[in-house]
């Protein structure tokens, strides 16, 4: 028997739309093409994670001039959430509206930040979110507390703190979903890239996926590739969904369909099919941060963090500071340890490699992306090509020169950069983009297909803009909207 609703994608989008769902009654089945990460992985080996991308599957995309990479994307139970930083922080209320920024305009959401923030609140308790509502300069408002006070800085970190704040920003505790001690019980290393075993992240498979699979009308079928969707040429309803498990050709025929499988993905499922693409908007607007890693080094600081990812700084990230554009926001990455250093740069030898972690702050910025019609996805035979198009480089270098002359007052003499390349689209977004107009976007404001009334798209594809911070939260928040949405249609 069919289910009433199919779920594309146990990552982010899907785990929170089930998790919403499930209580509805409503008989859901999530196809994931992934299978859970095992307990006995190499869950905390740099070396198998960072060079032998032990965890990415084998498949290759094309760049924008046609050469072939392996992306960093990663295909198991709870999507990339899996290997996430584990930053749940929300979009601004001013990042609903429209931005202007130095190389162009963010347009304004179908939607206003108040439309999401019950939904925001719900997301939050789902994936027990550490923070503190009141040290953010931008924080938008919330109706309470974060469900647990923030996770707490290392003692280097205490130092690096007090430095940015005597420099005079004001860092604030990045929010977060990890149970540190949890974490660390398992192993001694950051969470920011590493896979969790469940053990402390709470990311789509821990929080999302457990809370829906409670339910006995929740299944998962794992190893399930969806290929193609069908619909009906006269009603547009979708009919059914097809999916390939152990070489075998399967279908399913629901009520609902929601494809979550991630920006490039679903809109790659959808090319595929031909389905949902009258405006032309399927694969447009591609948008992937504009992100530099940030090393500021000082041989009077002594950096013997384990963790590192506590806090951000977004004092430019609504204007420059000065009256001028936004620029983005400054989180600390994961610690970037000896072993780390030396996978990203080979040559550098061992004792530098360590010297250099010993005495470093490792940050992570972030810059808008802004919805270009020409960055795309598209399929060429049959293989996805990423024409990725930066946009929005000025505010990025400004957000770079920035950082790097706090940190010199902050007593760093030495500060490098490197700007992340377009082979990681860890925070790919807006393929399938929602909006108030169906001849420039594929969905409405409810995350439905103007052209297909019972297909949804509820992932990173829906995000009309990338915003400055981290997505992973914004995308769990519209997926219980979503999940709402379809919960009353299914009661009708
Ligand atoms: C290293 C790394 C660090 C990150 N850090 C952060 C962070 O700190 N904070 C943050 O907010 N975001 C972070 N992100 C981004 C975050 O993980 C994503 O924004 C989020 O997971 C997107 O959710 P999604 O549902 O769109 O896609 P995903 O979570 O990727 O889920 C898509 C799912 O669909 C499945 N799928 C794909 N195609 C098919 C198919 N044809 N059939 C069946 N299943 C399919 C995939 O296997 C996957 O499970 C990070 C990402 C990476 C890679």
């Amino acid at each position: 028997m069919s289910p009433d609703v199919v779920i594309i994608g146990s990552g982010m989008g899907g785990a929170s739309l089930a998790a919403g769902l499930a209580p509805s009654g409503a008989r859901i089945t999530i196809l994931e093409r992934g299978t859970q990460i095992p307990d006995d992985a190499p869950a905390r080996d740099p070396w198998r994670i960072y060079t032998n991308s032990a965890f990415r599957s084998k498949e290759t995309w094309l760049d924008g001039t046609g050469t072939e990479f392996e992306p960093g994307n990663y295909y198991n139970v709870g999507g990339n959430s899996k290997l996430y930083g584990a930053v749940l922080i929300r979009y601004r209320e001013e990042d609903f509206g429209e931005l202007e920024h130095e190389d162009g305009i963010s347009p304004a959401w179908p939607i206003s930040y108040k439309d999401l923030a019950t939904w925001y609140e719900k997301a939050e308790h789902l994936y027990n979110v550490r923070g503190d509502v009141t040290s953010d300069v931008c924080e938008p408002p919330h109706d309470g507390p974060y469900p647990f006070p923030p996770v707490p800085d290392e003692p280097a970190l205490k130092v690096a703190r007090q430095r940015l704040e005597d420099a005079g920003v004001q860092p604030f505790s990045l929010p977060l979903g990890v149970d540190i001690e949890r974490w660390l019980a398992a192993g001694q290393t950051g969470w920011d890239g590493y896979p969790d075993q469940r053990c402390g992240k709470m990311d789509a498979e821990t929080c999302g996926l457990a809370a829906a699979l409670q339910h006995d009308n929740v299944d998962l079928i794992t190893s399930a590739e969806v290929q193609t969707l069908q619909a009906d040429p006269k009603t547009r309803r979708i009919t059914s969904v097809t999916y390939k498990k152990g070489g075998e050709e399967h279908q399913l025929k629901p009520a609902v369909v929601v494809v979550c499988a991630g920006a490039v993905q679903s809109a790659a499922l959808l090319l595929r099919s031909g389905l949902a693409n009258s405006s032309d908007y399927v694969g447009r607007c591609f948008m992937n941060h504009n992100a530099t890693a940030v090393i500021a080094i000082d041989p009077r600081f002594h950096n013997d963090s384990i963790y590192q990812k506590t806090f951000g700084i977004n004092d430019w990230y609504l204007s420059d500071g000065n009256g001028g554009k936004p620029l983005g926001n400054v989180q600390l990455l994961g610690r970037v340890t000896p072993d780390i250093l030396k996978i990203q740069v080979p040559q550098l030898p061992k004792f530098l490699a360590k010297w250099l972690s010993d005495h470093a702050l490792d940050l992570y910025l972030i810059s808008e992306d802004l919805p270009d019609p020409e960055s795309r996805v598209v399929l060429k035979n049959g293989q996805i090509q990423l024409r990725w198009q930066r946009s929005n480089m000025t505010a990025h270098q400004k957000l770079v020169s920035k950082t790097k002359r706090t940190l010199r007052k902050a007593g760093f003499p030495i500060v490098l950069s490197r700007l992340f390349d377009g082979r990681v689209p860890s925070h790919q977004c807006g393929t399938v983009r929602m909006g108030g107009d169906p001849k420039t976007s594929v969905l409405d404001p409810d995350c439905r297909s103007w052209d297909h009334p019972n297909l949804y798209v509820s992932d990173a594809a829906a995000l009309p803009t990338s915003a400055a911070v981290n997505p992973a939260l914004t995308v769990a928040a519209l997926a219980l909207r979503t999940a709402d949405t379809i919960r009353k249609e299914l009661a009708q």
